[in-house]
């Protein structure tokens, strides 16, 4: 790593507050990142590097990229360049997610399709080399458009869980950057000098996530709190209340 490697103080007491309040990194953990060549995990990549480096929590991670096949176009070589960069450990992994993708276009959302598989793709290669969690990169802001899709369409409040344990791979999945905001994201990665690799995708840019994404935007230009106040929606407590669930009358 270069002379840029360096974050302010508000980064490590983030991230570490998301280790020790959620347990998300233990002592000889074995960590695969999910690196798409996007800004969020090449800065978790680069973020895990610098606070490994003196982590009394002892472990070690590596990155993999998983590649979904919608084009030759997609530069793995230059995620392993990067990865090199940072003395990271890269792995990319073939799939052919977006004939998957194109087969069952017709009657099911494109992108719910691709994280499915995307996630079961990097999950099983975890697991299957050896490694005990899986991190990804997602931010505070990416938490609130799931939580708000989850509501608008699917009918459940379901906020992105901080760790969960899937026993059928025996991998952790951990998310360490959630309580960092999109801004501060962009903000430190332009302190990494690392490079975004460009997945082509004929899906992005007009997903629900940027629909979303964009109504959270509009919202908050008109009042400052709605974003601290989805925050706070995603939290447990006394002040979560809610429709009891509807009583079934047996008719025999
Ligand atoms: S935009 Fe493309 S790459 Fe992203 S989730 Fe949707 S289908 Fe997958």
């Amino acid at each position: 790593m270069g002379k840029k490697n360096h974050l302010p103080k508000q980064y490590h007491t983030k991230i570490w507050r998301a280790i020790y309040e959620f347990g998300l990194i233990e002592p000889d953990d074995r960590i695969l990142v999910g690196l798409s060549g996007g800004k969020d995990s090449l800065f978790l990549t680069y973020a895990l590097k610098i606070i490994q480096s003196y982590s009394a929590i002892p472990f070690t991670f590596e990155a993999a990229t998983v590649d979904i096949g919608f084009s030759d176009l997609f530069d793995t070589a230059r995620i392993e360049e990067q990865c090199a960069s940072l003395g990271v450990g890269c792995h990319i992994i073939g799939t052919h997610i977006a004939d998957i993708i194109e087969e069952r276009r017709e009657d099911e959302n494109p992108c719910a399709v691709c994280s499915y598989f995307r996630r079961a793709a990097l999950n099983r290669y975890a697991s299957e080399h050896g490694f005990n969690k899986v991190a990804l990169a997602h931010h505070q802001d990416d938490a609130m458009e799931t939580f708000l899709m989850n509501i608008l369409y699917s009918g459940r409040v379901y906020a992105l869980p901080w760790k969960t344990y899937l026993s059928r791979t025996g991998i952790t999945v951990i998310r360490p950057m959630m309580y960092l905001s999109e801004k501060d994201v962009v903000k430190g990665f332009k302190r990494t000098g690392l490079e975004v690799v460009e997945a082509f995708c004929p899906y992005s840019g007009n997903t629900t996530r940027a629909k979303v994404k964009q109504l959270i935007l509009d919202l908050a230009k008109e009042n400052r709190k709605v974003r601290p106040n989805l925050a706070a929606a995603m939290r447990d407590g006394d002040d979560v209340e809610l429709w009891p669930p509807i009583v079934r009358h047996n008719r025999s």
